[in-house]
This record gives C-alpha cells, structure tokens and sequence, in this order.
C-alpha cells in the first residue's frame, strides 16, 4: 500500500518538512494527548521537542519549582523563572514555542495526587525521572489500564532509554533489583520511615545527555502514537564515554508486582473526587455488585493516630506511604502513637459521610469495588478536567 504524501507551502505550513518522512501523519500527531512526567533537564528537552512536531495536547506533570541549577539544562526555563512552579514555566514554554499545542500543567505529586484513570485517556506517556519510586508509580499505573510509556534516565554522559508496553516483554519493575528494591523499601515497607530525604539526591549530567535521551524518548513516544513497531522490554544504552549505543533484553519476571490489569473498568461521569462521598460510591457499588459489595483501596488509609498514654485519637485519614516519622510522635506526652489502619470501606465506618478526597483518594482515581470474587473498577470519570482541559 503506498501512503498519500501531503506537501504544503513552507511559507504557511510549519510542519511542512515532516510532510516528506512516508509515515509521518500530521493529523495523528495533533490529535493525540502525551503526559510528560517530570519538568526536569529530561523533561525540558522531550517537552520541546514535542511541542516542535505540533503535539495536540500536552500534560505536564512535575511538583518542583525553578532554582538557577535548572537553567544549565532546561531550555524551557529563564532566569525570571526563578521560584516559579516548573510546569507552569515549561506550559507557558510551549506556547511561546509553538501556539498551536494545547497544553495543561499539572503540579503534583504523581505518587500520590494523580489517579491512575488519568493514564486511560492518554495516547503515550514518557517518564522523565530522577528517582525509582515515580517510576514505578507510572509503571503500576501503565500495566493497570494498559497504556504505554517510555523511560529515560541519564547521569554523567550515560543514558538509558526504555519503552515498556504492557504484557509486551519486561515491565520496568521486571527490572528493579534487590537493591532497587532496598532503596524503595526505606520509603514504601516500612511505616512512617522518614521520607523527608525523598528526591534529595541530585543526578550529576549534563545538557548534551539529557538532550540525547530525550530525543530518543520523544522518537519512542512518537511511533506509540502512530502506532508503529516499539522494542517494549528493552534498553537502549547510550554510553556518550565511548559512543556505544547498544540494546538488551530484560527477562520477565514470573511474579512481578505490577502485572496487573484493572477489569473491568466502568466509567462515572457524575463521580467527582472532591463532591462524591464514601457512602455515595459505596451506594453505587451495592446498586450494582448487591448489598454485600465493599469498597478497597491499594493501599492502607491511616485513619486516626491513637495515643494510649493520653487516650487521645487524632483523625488522619491519608495513605500510610505518604505520613512522614515524625506524625507518629503525641503532640500532648510524646510518646509513640499507633495507627488505625484500614483498606476497604464495608459501610459500618463512621466517616462515610467524607468525601473521597477528604479519604485521600486523588482526582479521576479507579476504586474497586468487589462482592466476593466478582469486581469492578470505577473511575472517578468527573475529574477528567481536573488533568485533561487542554488550553
Ligand atoms: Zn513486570
Ligand atoms: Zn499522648
């Protein structure tokens, strides 16, 4: 079959010249929505080269603002910038760059403040990170509704690239060794374990590898989005020492945590994270499931800390994995607290009145819901806004 090729004016047409490469189709690059996961000197270079190819709409996901150090590698950002959020910097970036690309900045924290449907109504997401945690975040998030996503790390004049589909080959947690998993333990098994160092450890490189791996990066995501062939479970190793640039397979792992899919997924449209309560979801579950569904969550909520000493109970309600050391300390004797802990809502809780917000459930987040085996999945589908109103 031989593909139409479009030529345009290069006097009124900026992406004239992509008109010449046979697969490029200018129309699939402007409908498609890409989610760059972190501002940084990764980010800076794939958001720009996105927004150079005419990329429809594009979510910037970061929770850091600009200091100096940024400008050594950061295209997007000025020395005005300074103390300004970085995706709100890198949006106004992108305009200037190219007017045509709908963007929206999101500032927060991907761990914990974006729900996991955000990754549904996305076409390729590229992970430009310095630290494992985010990292698995979005590969959970990607295996559980299926969307591709593409990783790139960089330190020194060395670069990785990796494309990780879902049930195509290794995922990124297929990767991680006992080691990786050390380092994330100190944050994730271990309750109230100080996570005030988290994202500290600041990764020496230079503009020129951030600037080669982003490249590869936006490459990756731009065949995803045209749906051309990608090495899913592989790495490009770039080593800019001695110019080697090789791939290697990474083996499956039989038990890898993160295989797992959300089905089905049934979107609520009139289900909003900071409106809907937890008797209202549960109510919907029931309608559904029977009277006897609950509703769980991934993780375990805290939802007081109880002081023996004082007899005293102080409402929590947020994730274990984000509560730092110090909120296990009574404010009144000092002495160490316990947790009230629980993971799944039965409708005998005294709180079902709480938002799901107010529960620490994100915006536009999948809640199960299950009644003996069977289970369903809903998606908060009325925070859509919340991450995907493009302007
Ligand atoms: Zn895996
Ligand atoms: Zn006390």
């Amino acid at each position: 079959m031989t593909e139409t090729i479009v030529i345009t004016d290069p006097d009124k047409d900026r992406y004239h010249t992509f008109g010449y490469i046979s697969w490029w189709r200018q129309d699939i690059v402007r409908d498609a929505t890409v989610l760059v996961v972190g501002a940084g000197a990764l980010g800076n270079e794939v958001i720009k080269n996105l927004a150079l190819m005419g990329i429809g709409n594009l979510l910037i996901a970061d929770f850091d603002t600009i200091e100096d150090s940024n400008l050594s590698r950061s295209v997007l950002f000025r020395e005005k910038n300074n103390g300004q959020r970085k995706v709100d910097a890198a949006a106004a970036g992108v305009k200037d760059l190219n007017p045509d690309v709908n963007v929206k900045a999101w500032h927060g924290d991907i761990n914990f403040e974006m729900g996991m449907g955000v990754f549904r109504h996305i076409d390729a997401i590229v992970g430009c990170l310095d630290n494992r945690e985010a990292r698995l975040s979005i590969n959970r998030f990607s295996w559980a509704v299926s969307r591709p996503w593409v990783d790139g790390a960089i330190q020194e004049l060395m670069g990785i690239v990796r494309v990780f589909w879902p049930g195509e080959g290794a995922c990124y947690e297929c990767t991680l060794t006992d080691h990786d998993y050390q380092m994330i333990g100190l944050r994730y098994s271990c309750p109230l374990l100080a996570r005030e160092n988290l994202l500290m450890g600041k990764v020496a490189t230079t503009p020129t590898s951030a600037s080669i791996v982003a490249a590869f990066q936006t490459q990756e995501a731009l065949k995803l989005i045209h749906d051309m062939e990608v090495q899913s479970g592989k790495a490009m190793m770039i080593n800019g020492l001695t110019n080697d640039v090789y791939t290697t397979e990474y083996p499956v792992k039989e038990m890898c945590m993160s295989h797992s899919r959300l089905e089905p997924i049934i979107e609520l449209p009139q289900v909003r994270s900071d409106k809907t309560t937890l008797a209202e979801l549960l109510a919907i579950a029931r309608g559904r499931l029977g009277p006897e569904a609950m509703l769980e969550f991934s993780g375990e909520l805290v939802v007081a800390m109880r002081c023996a000493q004082c007899e005293e109970e102080e409402p929590v309600f947020k994730k274990m994995a984000r509560l730092f050391e110090s909120s296990a300390t009574c404010p009144t004797c000092g002495s160490r607290r316990d947790m009230v802990l629980t993971h799944r809502i039965t409708g005998d809780e005294a709180f079902l009145e709480r938002t799901l917000a107010e529960v620490d459930i994100p915006p536009l987040d999948i809640v199960r819901a299950r009644n003996g085996e069977e289970r369903v999945y809903y998606e908060l589908t009325g925070d859509k806004e919340t991450f995907l109103k493009f302007s």
